[in-house]
């Protein structure tokens, strides 16, 4: 079996390769193309960290087996580390032989932000050209990257609960610094929401008028960046229904509150991008893309990053 580390996954998966990859995982997991089922939880009471596993197969020739394992740990930023730690391994479809362990860290951060833009691309209006991204963790500076990939030219503002890390990120990446969500989001065409937010920092006040919004930051069902009010303003457009429905915080406390309803879903993704759903239908409308992250997208972005490994020679082999 072939080990891929956080580097070689940075230097086997570009952001733009990722961002194709995903696109097409997410029409194939919308056509039925991929088995995976529900994501499982460890939480522990009076523990500060989860483990979290997500299976998935792709059933294709030749058909793949993915499994990323992963213990997130909110407040290792604090220590400069990343809160998804863990591996993606791969197994042969027809064998079941463990085929790769790669770094769970790399795909996740660099397949959630290809995400967005596979969402903001089909969704976003055509002529957006400023983005407020509000975070500066690890998806903070993958959105920068994806969304430069969508538009090159495109005016990015950063805003962080702290100032500070907005301030070095802003230097380092060349985008403008906001003080506050408001100043952030305001005239913005596309809002990327990537914090560790527990409550609401989105309000209808916030979102502009034909803003496509990209709500990647919770990903369990107690925590949520949009109050019921944003949810029930814009289009609601998902990676999978089944996962939103239990896994969504965004989505569930908007519909314990009564803002929304238990049909506020419009589609996923993938049946926008196979063409079975119209996506946005007016420059007014504000379309919102809930990305809890799924199984298919880890296993598509590995397999990627597997396969160019094998052709290059890149990776400690290990006879296991
Ligand atoms: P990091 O720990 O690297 O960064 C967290 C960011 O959230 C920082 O900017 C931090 O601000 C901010 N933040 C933390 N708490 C709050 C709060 N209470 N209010 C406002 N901002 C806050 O995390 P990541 O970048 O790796 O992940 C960000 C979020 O995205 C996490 O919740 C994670 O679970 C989720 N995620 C979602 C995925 C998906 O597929 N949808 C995949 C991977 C992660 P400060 O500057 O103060 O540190």
């Amino acid at each position: 079996m072939l080990i891929l580390s956080h580097a070689d996954v940075v230097n086997l998966l570009p952001m733009a390769d990722c961002i194709a990859v995903i696109d097409e995982a997410m029409r194939a997991l919308s056509d039925g193309a991929y088995f995976q089922p529900l994501r499982m939880k460890a939480i522990p009471d009076g523990v500060a960290n989860r483990m979290v596993f997500m299976p998935s197969l792709k059933k294709a020739d030749p058909s793949i087996w993915g499994l990323k394992e992963i213990v997130v740990t909110p407040h290792n930023s604090k220590s400069g580390l990343d809160s998804h730690q863990g591996a993606v391994l791969l197994h042969d479809g027809g064998t079941g032989e463990l085929l790769a362990a790669v770094h769970a860290g790399a795909i996740t951060s660099i397949r959630t932000a290809a995400a967005s833009a596979v969402a903001t691309h089909a969704l976003a209006r055509k002529d957006s050209k400023v983005i407020a991204i509000l975070g500066t963790g690890v998806q903070g500076r993958a959105h920068i990257e994806a969304m430069r990939c969508l538009w090159p030219d495109a005016s990015i503002r950063i805003w962080s609960r702290t100032l500070a890390n907005a301030a070095t990120i802003g230097e380092s990446a060349n985008v403008s610094v906001a003080e506050t969500i408001s100043a952030a989001c305001e005239g913005a065409d596309v809002i990327c929401a990537v914090t560790a937010a527990h409550e609401p920092i989105l309000s209808p006040a916030t979102i502009p008028v034909g803003c496509h919004v990209n709500a990647a930051g919770s990903s369990i069902a107690t925590t949520r960046e949009l109050d019921g009010a944003a949810m029930a303003a814009g289009s609601l457009f998902v990676d999978r229904r089944e996962s939103t429905t239990v896994e969504s915080g965004d989505f569930i406390l908007a519909l314990r509150e009564k803002a929304i309803g238990p049909n506020h879903i419009r589609a996923e993704i993938g049946d926008v991008l196979l063409g079975r759903h119209p996506g946005r239908t007016s420059a007014e409308e504000i379309t919102i893309y809930k990305s809890l992250g799924v199984a298919a997208q880890d296993l598509a972005a590995a397999e990627l990053v597997f396969r160019r490994a094998r052709e290059r020679h890149i990776g400690v082999e290990v006879a296991f």
